[in-house]
């Protein structure tokens, strides 16, 4: 389990509620990291590092859960 922080450590502002929504602009909506943050209101900087930081840990997590690919044959 990746824990988010919960605030941003600069401003205070939440980050935390906003972690889902981010992830599924990125990964079913096709937005790019930028159009995410500013979608979710996450216009300053700090904020926005606070979930970029983020994915780049989930990143590496990732790649260690690659494995298992399942290939379906249709017809
Ligand atoms: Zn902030």
């Amino acid at each position: 389990m990746v824990l988010i922080p919960v605030r941003c450590y600069s401003c205070g502002k939440v980050t935390g509620n906003k972690w889902e929504r981010y992830q599924y602009m990125i990964n079913e909506e096709g937005k790019s990291s930028g159009e995410a943050l500013d979608i979710l209101g996450l216009k300053r900087y700090c904020c926005r590092r606070v979930l970029l930081s983020h994915i780049d840990l989930i990143d590496k997590l990732l790649e260690y859960s690659c494995g298992d690919e399942e290939k379906k044959e249709f017809g």
